[in-house]
């Protein structure tokens, strides 16, 4: 084990004036919803907007719908997914580049965007992030100061993963402290300090590598090599066995890797493993999601939810059966499932074990079916 002491830069000066413009432009864009919205809309993203990056049918036009002739949002609605792996502020940039309408970071709900609520708790300690994309970026733009992805966190450890000699590709990303021009440098050496908790922000790209090291850090308490009971918390952003991709049938999903994890920690540790997924079907994802959608309502305040309204009807459009819809149900009134025939599910009838409100071919159609019963 080798010791060495990381310098990283962990925030940006400039993050406070750009929310303060983030905030403008919101209420400028949303200045035209009215106040009195009795429904809103939830879209999922993978298999119901887009298909890798390509948009699925005309699902542009059915976004274009939501918003008047000027380009601003007159239904609330937002993107609900499990998928991340960048910053909620990043994904709504190429999602309005992809899409053609100005979407707002507000309305980009990832699986991993929870994580903010435990930021008190882990906010100056250790913590160890993965998946695909920049999962320590994202865990840094919540605010963790000592977020560090796991394959850097791995490269600190002498042959902590016997296979790396032989993995000829690479997954290395992007780096926050490379991009950050600024600011605020704390160090901390990850080969003495113990990971206080293990984050699994968006799919993970080497399985192996992963679950050699996460069962190090859990079994350790913290620290491979040592010796401990205690078990780090472990948290999911999603746990989704499979998802539509691009390839024309389902792909595994971070639920797939959970199972890996948990099934092998289980088998060499004498404690069965201790996790929380977050995520779609989680009914406080859909709890989140309606808050988010009153707080579009607010005009002038948009970090102040406005409970005194009430939404007759939330909609979730959704692909998959055991993650949108159970979800939608589980999350009860006033949410109502539609589930399109553009990805994971592909049935002509309702599906068997969680039937949606309503199924519906294409997204078009659904915001077709919502508008006219909305009669807007
Ligand atoms: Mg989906």
């Amino acid at each position: 084990m080798k010791l060495r002491t990381i310098s990283r830069v962990v925030q940006g000066r400039n993050r406070y004036s750009s929310t303060q413009f983030y905030i403008y432009r919101v209420s400028a864009q949303l200045h035209s919803i009215p106040k009195r919205h009795s429904f809103g809309i939830a879209f999922d993203i993978d298999g119901v907007i887009l298909r890798g990056r390509t948009p699925i049918g005309d699902s542009p036009k059915a976004l274009r719908r939501l918003y008047d002739d000027s380009g601003c949002l007159k239904i609330p609605y937002l993107f609900l997914t499990n998928g991340g792996g960048i910053p909620e502020s990043r994904r709504a940039s190429e999602l309005s580049q992809l899409l053609g309408v100005n979407i707002d970071p507000i309305q980009v709900l990832q699986g991993h965007s929870p994580f903010k609520n435990l930021l008190k708790r882990f906010e100056n300690e250790l913590i160890v992030a993965t998946g695909k994309g920049e999962p320590a970026v994202v865990m840094s733009e919540y605010g963790f100061k000592k977020a560090i992805s796991l394959e850097e966190y791995a490269s600190h450890f002498n042959n902590i993963d016997p296979l790396s000699p032989y993995k000829t590709w690479t997954t290395k990303q992007p780096c926050n402290e490379q991009k950050n021009s600024s600011e605020s440098v704390q160090s901390f050496d990850v080969t003495s300090e113990r990971v206080k908790a293990a984050f699994v922000v968006s799919d993970p790209v080497d399985w192996s590598r992963d679950i050699q090291v996460l069962c190090d850090i859990l079994r350790s308490g913290g620290l491979p090599g040592e010796k401990c009971e205690h078990q780090p918390p472990m948290y999911f952003a999603a746990d989704d066995l499979e998802y539509q991709a691009v390839f024309p049938c389902e792909r595994l999903g971070m639920g797939a890797f959970r199972i890996a994890l948990e099934s092998i920690f289980n088998r060499i540790h004498h404690k069965p493993l201790e996790y929380t997924s977050f995520g779609k079907p989680n009914p406080e994802v859909f709890k989140n999601a309606e808050s988010i959608l009153k707080q579009l309502l607010n005009e002038d305040h948009k970090d102040i939810i406005n409970n005194s309204h009430h939404f007759e009807t939330l909609y979730m459009i959704g692909d998959n059966p055991s993650v949108d819809v159970k979800g939608a149900r589980q999350a009860g009134h006033p949410w109502f499932s539609i589930l399109t025939r553009t990805g994971v599910f592909r049935g002509k009838e309702n599906h068997t074990d969680y039937p949606a409100d309503r199924v519906i071919d294409t997204v078009e159609e659904a915001v077709e079916y919502i508008l006219q019963r909305e009669a807007i």
